[in-house]
């Protein structure tokens, strides 16, 4: 059994907890919080033991009556995995003590990518990572093109991918970004920074990638062209991503129509938190033209990069393959809607 524990109990960190707790192979030591917030009440009340990642604030939690069962060094010597869902640009500042502590830890997308030796999706380069000290998930929308252009590439080839990310401007709870009211080149440069995170786990593809700010809080939408070194009918690619669990194929006959359809649909299918774990394609939008094949997707933010980050932690480990990891993520997650 793995002993895993989370360190930031926020959008991303929460999730993961959760889904690690389903894992059969798997146990959460604990989760931190930095504040005693409601996040840390909820995460008491699932039963995790909760540790403070600052030590000067343990008496904060004590005043609100959120039980602490230590300091985030107490969790990290409890731990064979942490996985490090800290705010963008934190988890860098842990490296030091994950080390002193000789733990293996996933790390977000919100860190730079040298923040471990590779970069990480579970469908692209699993093995990469295997008995490695540490990992990065890449971030939400880089993961969504990872898990759509690796079974493309091993299909038929992939020369180049065009993409341009229609991305939220905030999740629910981010009331402090924006915009409410405009259409946002972000950024303006091109490629925008998606393209070298894409070739962090795809180097040898040629990648443009351009984003656009809305005001949504829902899901990124993809609007995607890929250039095969084939030029299979669009029926072909179809049943190839059919094929591919965290790949959901959706019909506009089912009516879903948009990303609000999607996420309605995830929380009536009692999907927790209403999430979305899979790239959702809409399979009328799938074209190919003389190998340049167009789809939309929608990608979850909160939820996509879950699955990913379980089969990370089995990946340091070394206790599964590749392919027998996203298995069994995925049916102790209920992946495939
Ligand atoms: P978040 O702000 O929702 O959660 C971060 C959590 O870490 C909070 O609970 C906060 O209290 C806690 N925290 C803050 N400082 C800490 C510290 N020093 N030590 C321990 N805990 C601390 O952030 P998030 O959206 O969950 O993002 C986490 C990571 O996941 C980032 O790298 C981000 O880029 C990445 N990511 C986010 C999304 C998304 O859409 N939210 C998608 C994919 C990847």
């Amino acid at each position: 059994m793995l002993g895993v524990s989370v360190n930031g109990f926020g959008t991303i960190g929460k999730r993961v907890a959760d889904a690690v707790s389903a894992q059969p192979d798997m146990t959460v030591v604990g989760v931190s919080k930095r504040s005693p917030n409601h996040e840390a009440r909820s995460a008491a009340e699932a039963g995790y033991d909760l540790y403070a990642a600052d030590p000067d604030r343990v008496g904060e939690f004590g005043e609100r009556d959120i039980p602490v069962a230590g300091s985030v060094g107490h969790m990290l010597a409890a731990s064979d995995v942490v996985v490090d869902a800290t705010p963008a640009g934190v988890g860098e500042s842990y490296r030091e003590q994950y080390a002193d502590h000789d733990v293996a830890v996933v790390y977000q997308g919100g860190e730079d990518a040298s923040v471990a030796p590779n970069s990480f999706c579970a469908r692209a380069n699993y093995d990469l990572s295997v008995d490695e000290t540490a990992t990065r998930v890449v971030s939400c929308n880089t993961t969504g093109l990872a898990r759509a252009v690796t079974p493309l590439d091993e299909a038929y080839g992939v020369e180049s991918v065009d993409a341009t990310l229609i991305r939220r401007g905030g999740d629910p709870t981010q009331t402090d970004r924006g915009p409410i009211n405009d259409i946002v080149p972000d950024p303006v440069e091109v490629p925008s920074h998606h393209a070298p995170d894409l070739r962090t786990i795809l180097p040898g593809i040629d990648v443009t990638t351009t984003g656009v700010t809305v005001p949504a809080t829902l899901m990124h939408l993809h609007s995607v062209t890929v250039s095969l070194d084939a030029d299979p009918a669009a029926s072909e690619v179809r049943e190839r991503f059919e094929a591919e669990p965290r790949l959901q194929l959706i019909t506009t006959a089912s009516g879903c129509d948009s990303c609000a359809d999607i996420q309605e649909y995830a929380r009536d299918i009692g999907r927790p938190r209403g999430d979305v774990w899979e790239n959702c394609i809409w399979a009328d939008s799938l074209d190919v033209s003389d190998g340049r094949l167009t789809f939309f997707q929608a990608i979850h933010q909160q939820a996509d990069v879950v699955p990913e980050s379980v089969d990370a932690v089995r990946a340091l480990a070394g206790t599964a393959a590749a392919g027998e990891s996203r298995d069994r993520t995925d049916e102790a997650l209920g992946v495939g809607m």
